[in-house]
């Protein structure tokens, strides 16, 4: 008797930006095992995405690049594949790579190139494919998944994951008058968008986070010299990172806080002791980050739910700071006095002619001011999925293969990530990466945790296959 014959594993990821294209690469380099993956995705190359998809160099991914390494056992391999292949992409290559913020572009050059490598080195066996279209529908059975697409290809599966992201909101009613207005972004990742704004004199810009700092370093690239308003609702603005050393791990050796305001309220003591020893505060997000996950699965919905509405601003702002390339960009205009920032509402936005009217409440009280031009800088935040309008996520909800989590933020799944149904029933080859799990794991979306995601993932679909035992005649 001999072990030799293995049923091809068939597994289909639908999705392939960052999220989907790891778990390929990840699957291919750890199986021992032929497999037939399929990644089934509308854009042209994989790895991209919403966030690598941008050509402008001005774009940076917003850490340094020694931490963005696609291997965690490798910690140098992007600072290396950056000094080889960044001159030869358009990028110079800075003094110091490693602490160096790359154009996000590049990092999905890095990504799709790695994948490439994973595909060429694969078990001899294995095969791959890339199915140019959106999955339309999916149908589980314990033992097989079909997906039908866009275009009509059917696929059967043992396995699926869904990679497929976030997605942006769709207008705001205050905001659905000048949708079509050619002086309106409504993306702030749009080229021909912001090619048509840059002749005016003062833009207002709507969220002051790290979608502002790109739409603000795209203008600025593209030549424009007017000002800029910016307006968030809870006067928020985003900053630049230092390269700051982690904070003492204050949350180790005690009992971890179980609400938000005790979470809170040990988060500001820490705040102020390393703000009377002259230290950095920027050391305390990377102290707090290990615990997100055992902090948010340890807490009931209400505080967690509570944690959404009180503290995720403050969260979002303290934990996503920008590079400080872009900073350097942004606090050069406000030098300059081109950008003012301050908290205030949006209640509308209407067509003034070529202009565009703001009627915006402000803490003065409430104001109209006619623009040149409005760039939708809220970004892609959608997480209730609800409320998403897109065919597939509807379908899955509709046919009960997914719920969404109770507390609003993507889909129910295991603390692995293996989905449940509508009637509670876990989903043993319906796994999901990334954006989805947000109510389940609250950070799921840098390039850190999908990676940590994407190695648990691969290595849980490798553990389920088994060898099929064939008699030697
Ligand atoms: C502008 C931006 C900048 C960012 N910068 C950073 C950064 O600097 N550092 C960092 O750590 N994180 C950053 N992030 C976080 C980012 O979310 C992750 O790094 C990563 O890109 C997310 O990967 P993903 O695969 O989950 O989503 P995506 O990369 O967006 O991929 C989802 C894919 O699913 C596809 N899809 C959707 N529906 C379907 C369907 N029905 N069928 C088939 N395919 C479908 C979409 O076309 C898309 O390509 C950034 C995010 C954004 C939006």
């Amino acid at each position: 008797m001999h072990i030799d014959h293995y049923a091809k594993h068939s597994i289909v990821i639908i999705g392939g930006g960052f999220a989907g294209a790891l778990t390929a690469l990840k699957l291919l380099d750890r199986a021992e095992v032929p497999l037939s993956i399929t990644i089934i995705e509308p854009r042209g190359e994989l790895g991209r995405g919403v966030a690598y998809s941008t050509t402008e160099p001005v774009h940076l991914v917003n850490g340094p690049a020694e931490i963005f390494s696609l291997y965690p056992e490798e910690s140098h391999h992007l600072v290396r594949w950056l000094e080889e292949n960044g001159p030869a992409n358009g990028w110079q290559l800075p003094a110091d790579a490693a602490m160096s913020s790359p154009p996000r572009y590049l990092y999905g050059t890095y990504v799709r190139d790695e994948l490439n490598r994973a595909i060429r080195q694969a078990h001899a066996r294995s095969t791959f494919r890339h199915i140019r279209s959106a999955a339309a529908k999916l149908v589980s059975a314990p033992h097989k998944i079909s997906v039908t697409t866009a275009d009509g290809t059917s696929i059967e599966a043992d396995e699926v994951v869904l990679a497929l992201g976030v997605f942006q909101a769709e207008p705001l009613p205050r905001e659905a008058p000048v949708a079509s207005h050619f002086r309106f972004a409504a993306n702030p990742w749009d080229p021909a968008a912001l090619d048509r704004l840059v002749d005016c004199r003062e833009l207002l810009l709507i969220g002051s986070s790290l979608s502002m700092v790109d739409a603000v370093a795209s203008m600025e690239a593209r030549g424009y010299r007017g000002k800029y308003r910016v307006i968030s609702r809870r006067g928020q603005f985003v900053e630049g990172r230092r390269n700051a050393e982690a904070a003492r791990d204050f949350l180790a050796d005690r009992p971890l806080p179980t609400t938000a305001r005790s979470l809170l309220s040990a988060v500001k003591a820490e705040r102020r002791a390393i703000a009377a020893a002259g230290g950095d505060w920027q050391g305390l997000p990377l102290a707090i980050r290990p615990y997100v996950l055992p902090l948010w699965q340890q807490a009931n919905d209400q505080e967690r739910l509570r944690f959404g509405r009180h503290l995720r601003a403050f969260w979002d702002v303290t934990a996503h700071r920008s590079a400080p390339e872009s900073n350097g960009t942004v606090q050069a205009v406000i030098a300059k006095g081109r950008l003012s920032h301050e908290a205030a509402r949006l209640l509308g936005l209407t067509p003034c002619g070529d202009r565009i009217e703001a009627a915006i409440r402000t803490r003065r009280g409430d104001e109209r001011q006619i623009l040149d031009g409005v760039i939708n800088c809220r970004g892609h935040q959608l997480h209730d999925w609800r409320r998403i309008r897109d065919p597939f996520v509807e379908s899955l909800l509709d046919g009960g293969e997914v719920r969404p989590h109770s507390t609003g933020f993507g889909i129910d799944a295991t603390p692995e990530g293996d989905i449940i149904s509508e009637e509670g029933r876990i989903h043993r080859n319906l796994s999901a990466i990334g954006h989805p799990l947000r109510g389940v794991a609250w950070e799921s979306s840098s390039i850190t945790e999908q990676r940590t995601q994407a190695i648990a993932l691969a290595e849980r679909i490798l553990g389920k296959i088994t060898p099929a035992v064939s008699v030697a005649s």
